[in-house]
């Protein structure tokens, strides 16, 4: 078997942005006693999560805090992720924008066996796995090969405005699809990558959580 190395989640983010998907704001501290150093820049609520390339599922292992409002209260919370935590040694703390959205998206990559490289695309956060609601496509992914992804799903309804809810901004949509299959073709290291969920919102369209499997270390 291929011997996996993974990126934290830190790392993760850092890349996606780097290469053009919006992020939710972060700001990253090693320990709780760093927390000064970046007060004066946060703004609230907050999500508090583990960064660490041994935890990959974090809200299964309890560790995302969502809804934090206050300075005392991120400090309590990080104050008892060190505790739960404190058998794992690489791990930093991921201080996010808290974004309200009205749907979740995943968006992703990875190689096929058989067909190669193949971009995915599909209803995100908890119901991805509920529904399976996804697709994918060849790349190097065409923008229509994009336009068409979207349209493909079960929850395109959702996509187009439902019941009050503003439709989603597709070009944004597009454009995070293409640069998946951009990064897919550039990096032969990257195994696998994974945005979870992208939080959408009429205009409003931000990746909070990113895996990246690469088949050898960085
Ligand atoms: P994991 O997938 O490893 O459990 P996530 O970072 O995806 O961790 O967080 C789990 C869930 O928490 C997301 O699917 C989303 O519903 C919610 N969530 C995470 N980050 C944010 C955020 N910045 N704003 C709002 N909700 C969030
Ligand atoms: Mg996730």
């Amino acid at each position: 078997m291929v011997k996996e190395f993974i990126m934290d989640l830190v790392d993760a983010l850092n890349f996606i942005n780097k290469h053009g998907i919006p992020t939710a704001r972060y700001w990253v501290v090693s320990k709780l006693g760093d927390l000064d150093k970046v007060k004066a820049d946060l703004t609230f609520p907050l999500v508090v999560k583990i960064s660490s390339r041994e935890v990959v599922h974090k809200s299964d292992l309890g560790g995302v805090v969502t809804d934090i409002r206050t300075y005392d209260e991120l400090k309590r919370t990080i104050k008892m992720l060190e505790e739960r935590f404190s058998h794992v040694s690489d791990k930093k703390w991921l201080l996010q924008e808290m974004v309200r959205g009205d749907i979740e998206l995943i968006a992703g990559g990875l190689r096929d066996e058989v067909f190669g490289p193949v971009v995915m695309f599909g209803l995100g956060g908890v119901f991805t796995e509920v529904y399976g609601d996804v697709t994918f496509r060849l790349t190097p992914l065409t923008i229509d090969d994009a336009y068409n992804m979207i349209s493909s799903i079960k929850a395109r309804v959702l996509l187009d405005g439902y019941r009050g809810i503003p439709p989603i901004n597709k070009e944004k949509i597009v454009s995070i699809l293409l640069k998946v299959s951009e990064i897919m073709s550039s990096y032969e290291e990257i195994k696998e990558i994974d945005i979870n969920p992208i939080i959408c919102k009429g205009d409003m369209v931000k990746a909070v959580d990113a895996r990246i499997v690469l088949s050898k270390g960085y």
